[in-house]
């Protein structure tokens, strides 16, 4: 099991995700930033707004999911 937090992984706060893999993680992810979404948060709407420019051009969402995934990778795992 491996911790991230909101900001580590393009958002804005600093809430806390725990998953076992990183699919797992970008898919709590992503069910906050629709949470926040929803309530118009606007830190999350401004963070929000960087990804989906990122949408955009596959390569640099690519990239920036590679890079998500290794500092996943390299976290250590929570005993
Ligand atoms: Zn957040």
């Amino acid at each position: 099991m491996k911790t991230m937090t909101c900001k580590q992984l393009g958002g804005a706060c600093d809430l806390k995700f725990q998953a076992e893999t990183f699919e797992e993680m970008a898919e709590k992810s992503k069910m906050h930033g629709m949470e926040m979404f929803q309530k118009q948060d606007p830190e999350h709407l401004e963070a929000m707004q960087k990804v989906m420019a990122l949408m955009q051009q596959p390569e640099k969402l690519q990239e920036f999911f590679d890079q998500k995934r290794s500092e996943f990778e390299q976290l250590p795992d929570d005993k």
